[in-house]
């Protein structure tokens, strides 16, 4: 390791998950940054509806906890060391993690799909460890430098942005369209703000709670639909629909209200396998994919959150330092929480 920032100490505080619902902190070496690596302390971690899971119930999708694990992916801070190979000037420079690992000598990573290459490492996706730890290690093109305007609380909510906005992009939004969103969680809302950035006219959010569709409201939704009616049959006729409830009912309602030659994009997870309308997606060909997380987003969502089209610094409802992580998660879950975070450093 070169530069001059090398932590003051050798050892630091893990919060670590060692069974569902049962978290330590534990000292641990502070991890050395290989070649072409960078140290970051980190400033601040969002919560993630994925890390809930796996701290809720230890599973999520193929991915099983049995292991001891740290969680937390969505996370910002400051390089203090680098590897070899990395220019020391890095060090001290402000950074929105993306917070994964690969060699790109996969074919789908060389063509440029790397969130879809088998080799990917992802923060907190057991085995691999994630960011509620003062420091992690990062490739230094995956630490994406950020500006004074942004907080480490904003920067580590460039990820949940950057899901949002890999969807948006691939829904195909542009000037004008006409957007139906399901569930006004953090990433309903951030497809929201995304898409009204793209030039969406009209973006209308579903979700079954009241006081999440009134907060939907003052948020960027030009409109809102109560999620427990019957939105199969209001014929909104939208050109995208994006699901970021991962409810079967949503989805099959959302795409019921789009026109011929729509997009429909699924965000949220829900069932591994649900029934869907497809002789209706065959008649108006619908244009329907999903999202792995998200490739080349990170300089744009740093731009947008930077430019202040995505009120980043609104999300954040609650803040809790490393050793309260089990009441952050316990805060995550109230209908009126928005984003919570993590701040390992206080
Ligand atoms: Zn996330």
């Amino acid at each position: 390791m070169t530069g001059p920032a090398t932590p003051v100490r050798d050892t630091m505080r893990a919060s670590v998950l060692v069974r569902p619902r049962e978290l330590e902190i534990q000292e641990r070496p502070v991890p050395v940054p290989g070649p072409g690596e960078v140290l970051v302390r980190v400033g601040s971690v969002g919560i993630c509806g994925s890390d809930t899971h796996f701290y809720m119930d230890g599973r999520l999708g193929r991915f099983v906890v049995e292991e001891p694990i740290v969680l937390g992916h969505e996370c910002g801070g400051t390089i203090v060391g680098v590897g070899e190979g990395v220019a020391a000037e890095r060090v001290g420079e402000r950074v929105a993690i993306e917070p994964q690992r690969l060699d790109f000598t996969g074919e789908l990573a060389r063509e440029g799909y790397y969130n879809l290459d088998p080799s990917v490492e992802f923060f907190a996706a057991p085995p691999i460890d994630g960011a509620f730890q003062e420091y992690v290690t990062v490739p230094h093109f995956f630490a994406h430098p950020v500006p004074d305007s942004l907080d480490d609380d904003a920067a580590a909510l460039i990820e949940p942005l950057s899901v949002a906005l890999h969807a948006v992009r691939k829904a195909r939004v542009t000037g004008g369209s006409r957007v139906l969103v399901a569930g006004a969680g953090p990433i309903g809302i951030m497809l929201t703000q995304v898409s009204r950035a793209f030039g969406a006219t009209e973006v209308i959010v579903s979700d079954i709670d009241a006081s999440r569709r009134e907060r939907a409201l003052t948020l960027g939704a030009t409109d809102v639909v109560d999620a427990t009616g019957d939105v199969a049959s209001l014929g909104l006729g939208v050109d995208v629909f994006i699901d970021a409830s991962g409810a079967t009912p949503a989805v099959v309602s959302g795409i019921n209200n789009v026109r011929p030659e729509g997009h429909v994009v699924l965000v949220g997870l829900g069932a591994t396998e649900m029934p869907l309308p497809v002789v209706d997606i065959m008649n108006s060909e619908i244009t329907l994919t999903g999202v792995y997380r998200y490739r080349n987003t990170w300089p744009a969502a740093i731009a947008l959150a930077a430019d202040g089209r995505i009120t980043v610094d609104r999300f954040v409802t609650a803040r809790f330092g490393l050793d309260q992580v089990a009441e952050a998660f316990e805060a995550s879950t109230r209908p009126d929480s928005l984003k919570v975070v993590v701040r390992p450093g206080e």
